[in-house]
């Protein structure tokens, strides 16, 4: 498969597995956190089928297109594990939906930062929320969710915390 058809199955993988997310937590109350910014598009996706929910964004430095750029207040800008002790203490454990979005093509160190901060993600979670990630979580094997639509195991990952 080429790089071109893997960042395609990637992003397919990532769209079919938010929407499915979006659409169990629709009913339930809860803020929305998105892990790496970015570009912005996964920020701006969540947002459109979330109107009105509060959406929390975590990025070390904002670079996305202006319009998918939130309020300075739903901003946690700074190294992930040095902003998540900051959101814990504001937020509480407030989160229905979390999109970890943190890979930097360097997979040794992207499972390593999933396993560095999951311990801080966890605090954030309200029951019944849904993580879903790019990268593995090992700790969180036992809350893995099957994956919707048949999507292939190992592009994307769903964390059920019932
Ligand atoms: N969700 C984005 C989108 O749809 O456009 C793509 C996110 S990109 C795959 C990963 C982002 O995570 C990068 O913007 C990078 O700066 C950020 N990031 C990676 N490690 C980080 C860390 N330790 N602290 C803060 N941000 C980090």
């Amino acid at each position: 498969m080429s790089r071109l058809e893997s960042a395609i199955r990637r992003l397919q993988a990532q769209k079919i597995a938010l929407d499915w997310a979006i659409s169990e937590i629709q009913n339930e109350v809860g803020l929305v956190l998105e892990f790496g910014l970015g570009n912005g598009r996964t920020f701006d996706h969540m947002r459109a089928l979330l109107p009105g929910r509060d959406i929390y964004v975590f990025e070390r430095k904002i670079a996305a297109h202006p319009d998918c750029i939130p309020e300075k207040a739903f901003q946690f800008v700074g190294d992930f594990l040095e902003m998540l002790p900051v959101a814990v203490s504001k937020l509480g454990p407030s989160a229905i939906l979390v999109h970890l979005d943190i890979g930097t093509g360097e997979k040794t160190q992207s499972l390593q930062l999933a396993g560095k901060i999951a311990p801080l993600v966890e605090k954030l979670l309200r029951p019944n929320a849904i993580v879903v990630s790019d990268q593995e979580v090992a700790n969180w094997a036992k809350k893995a969710a099957p994956l919707p639509d048949n999507l292939e195991f190992g592009r994307i990952y769903i964390y059920h915390f019932k």
